[in-house]
């Protein structure tokens, strides 16, 4: 009875907004409006870059616009923006954190040895933090892209971001390790574990090197592009 009447009430109530509004349909529409694709555009193959038959993408990765429609639907962005699912490590996360794919889905020796480390490493009041370990293919090729745009060249960028064909990343085979104080432990103690430094000018990265417990870590390249691996 009371229900019905209240129905009544409010089909009333709209009937006489609709009316009376003439922008009644225009708030709809508006909210229907297609959304303009995000970031779906972004890690697109070389090939559709310029002359794409997309309408509104720009250039290459700055996209200052396209953070405002990413704002509105926080559900749907980790599908979009390459969220954790892709990699990406929130702060503060540690290697022993299991319910960050990018540190769940590293290799489980490296995973392993990076724990048995940072029990000991705590003992000295360090944590180990990992500011990247696995990644996704996509992830990977958008890091390269922003790396390509602040480096402004493929060869200056190739110095530090590795191709998704053959970053260790993506294998789930290396971890950048957080804090200078972690990575200042494990440049002194990490051969003990088979932990070891691999490029020169990354001090962060870190790969498993098993032979290393015995015959302590191999000489580092210089930099990725030294590294035989990344020359796929
Ligand atoms: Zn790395």
């Amino acid at each position: 009875m009371t229900r019905r009447l209240r129905l009544t009430v409010a089909t009333a109530v709209i009937g006489t907004a609709c009316t009376t509004a003439l922008g009644c349909q225009a708030p709809n529409s508006a909210s229907a409006r297609p959304e303009p694709p995000t970031i779906a555009a972004s890690p697109a193959p070389p090939g559709t870059s310029e002359s794409g038959s997309r309408p509104a993408s720009p250039g290459h990765l700055s996209r200052p616009a396209s953070s405002v429609p990413l704002a509105k639907p926080p559900r749907r962005e980790r599908r979009t923006a390459l969220g954790e699912a892709d990699g990406a490590v929130p702060a503060g996360v540690t290697v022993f954190d299991d319910t960050v794919p990018g540190v769940a889905n590293l290799d489980p020796a490296l995973l392993r040895a990076l724990r048995r480390a940072a029990a000991d490493a705590a003992d000295d009041g360090i944590r180990f933090y990992v500011n990247s370990g696995w990644r996704s293919p996509a992830y990977q090729n958008r890091l390269l892209r922003e790396a390509v745009a602040k480096y402004g060249s493929e060869e200056e960028a190739a110095r530090w971001v590795s191709t998704p064909a053959t970053s260790q990343h993506v294998s789930g085979d290396a971890a950048d390790i957080g804090r200078g104080d972690a990575t200042a432990w494990l440049s002194e103690h990490g051969a003990a574990y088979g932990l070891c430094q691999v490029y020169r000018n990354e001090p962060w990265h870190y790969e498993l090197r098993p032979g290393a417990i015995d015959g302590g870590c191999p000489r580092m390249y210089a930099d990725p592009t030294q590294d035989p691996r990344t020359r796929g």
